[in-house]
């Protein structure tokens, strides 16, 4: 029978397959491609540097063992070091990056003999010592399931997350995408899934990163010419908690570098958990074949808490900090403070400070000076430049923009619906409005505020703009 590469390559495969974890194999293995055999010296094909060196560092011994068994002790390994795309990946990184290490089906084939023509590269049959390679969770053990309270408003995200801690990588609800408005809880509601995996299967690995600082690490990657460690770093993860991936919007090297990373995790049956301040359908600026991936597995989102939720949030707040507060004045916060429970947090945190700083009893007349300071100092942030900038936020779009002579109309509504929320959040004048706004005239205000009434009783986008934007107002 004729030794080729492959059938040479096959064998040692069986022998490493039965000796190693299975995920191992799939993620170190499955990759390598077995290209030439000549002079008793198997060469095989490799994705990455990176990828070279964690097989020198960790299969060294099972590599030398698999290979004399099939050639002899005169076996020599080359590897070929072939930075393509990821593997699995057909279509070539778009990216443009001034880096050798770029190599888009570009042959960057390093041929690394045995013989040690280039230092940089060891033999790899040399065992090196073990190296503990180990990726912190950076997960905060007092976000748990424990102390996220159930309520309507949250039950079909907390009960997806307790499914995917039991089975990560296991239900359907991959990815499991937590949506909702500030300060509801996605980011405790996320770590608490983490907390509970790590819990449960503690050699998983498992990575909570924010949206912010993946896109920080990518940037690094590429100026650092490591791009490919980067990724090769996310893929070997077990479960993925990205926070906030709004932040992606418009950021396309980043989306297309998770895009990759995405399909890698999830092909090989890894969790991958998103946070978002938005359902997917309302995702601006991220580009739609990661929208269309976001929505593979299960969206929840986390709504605004009801009267009950928020009793019992702050009851058992009170009660792991071990402070006793009578149920009216619980009451009297929950009932005012409504529509975010890290306000509603923070309400009770200066009321239980007040209370002992000044050492006066918690009464319902100190809660309601307390409620209504909380209320006022967060509407006082309420300014037409915030106003501005929220709605310019929302559209994506600069304050310049918002203020711009532009007819383009959906700046114009942009334009419109600030000036009818500066107009209901304000005192302000029309024509003071006007001025702020674009420099327009109290004419093209009082204009403006009518055609955002009609436009939010006909128009149900538009409907909806209004109703986000409030919430975002209102906070
Ligand atoms: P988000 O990430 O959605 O802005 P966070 O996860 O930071 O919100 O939550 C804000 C605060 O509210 C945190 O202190 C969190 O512990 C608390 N919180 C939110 N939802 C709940 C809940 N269901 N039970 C208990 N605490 C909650
Ligand atoms: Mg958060």
């Amino acid at each position: 029978m004729d030794i080729t590469a492959q059938s040479v390559w096959n064998n040692c495969l069986s022998f490493i397959k039965d000796n190693i974890q299975p995920q191992a194999y799939k993620t170190w293995f499955e990759p390598i491609i077995a290209v030439k055999l000549s002079d008793n010296a198997l060469s095989i094909q490799v994705p990455s540097k990176f990828f070279y060196e964690w097989l020198e560092e960790h299969y060294v011994k099972i590599l030398k063992v698999a290979l004399t068994k099939q050639l002899g002790e005169t076996a020599k390994l080359v590897y070929v070091i072939k930075m393509e795309n990821t593997y699995g990946n057909k279509q070539p990184f778009t990216e443009k990056i001034p880096s050798s290490n770029r190599g888009a089906m570009k042959s960057q084939d390093v041929d690394v003999p045995l013989n040690n023509k280039n230092p940089e590269l060891k033999n790899p049959f040399i065992i090196p010592g073990i190296r503990n390679v180990k990726i912190e969770s950076q997960l905060n053990p007092n976000y748990s399931f424990e102390n996220f309270l159930e309520g309507d408003s949250n039950r079909l995200a907390r009960n997806a997350g307790l499914a995917v801690a039991n089975k990560p990588g296991g239900t359907s609800f991959n990815p499991l995408l937590i949506f909702g408005g500030v300060g509801l809880g996605k980011t405790h509601l996320a770590h608490a899934i983490g907390v509970d995996i790590k819990d449960k299967y503690p050699e998983k690995t498992v990575l909570y990163i924010s949206a912010e600082k993946f896109t920080q690490q990518y940037i690094d990657s590429v100026k650092k010419n490591n791009r490919n460690d980067f990724i090769h770093f996310y893929q070997i993860i077990d479960v993925l908690i990205i926070d906030d991936v709004q932040f992606l919007s418009g950021k396309s090297g980043t989306q297309d570098v998770f895009f990759h990373i995405f399909n890698h995790l999830h092909q090989n049956g890894k969790q991958v958990i998103l946070t978002s301040d938005k359902a997917p359908v309302d995702m601006q600026d991220i580009e739609q074949r990661l929208l269309s991936r976001f929505k593979w597995g299960l969206s929840a989102e986390l709504q605004s808490p009801d009267f009950e939720t928020r009793v019992s949030i702050l009851k058992n707040k009170l009660y792991r900090d071990g402070v006793e507060m009578p149920d009216d004045i619980i009451e009297y916060v929950a009932k005012h403070i409504k529509t975010n429970v890290r306000e509603l947090e923070g309400a009770i945190i200066s009321l239980i400070a007040q209370s002992s700083f000044n050492k006066k009893e918690i009464t319902v007349n100190l809660a309601k000076e307390i409620v209504e300071k909380f209320v006022k100092n967060t509407k006082r942030e309420v300014s037409i430049d915030y106003i501005q900038k929220v709605v310019s936020d929302y559209f994506q779009m600069d304050v310049s923009t918002l203020q711009s002579k532009t007819r383009k109309r959906h700046i114009v509504q942009a334009r419109q619906l600030a000036m009818f929320f500066a107009k209901k959040y304000t005192k302000a004048s029309l024509a003071s409005i006007g001025s702020q706004i674009g420099k327009r005239d109290h004419a093209t205000v009082l204009h403006a505020c009518k055609t955002v009434d009609n436009l939010s009783s006909t128009d149900k986008q538009f409907r909806k703009y209004v109703e986000d934007l409030s919430k975002k107002l209102s906070l």
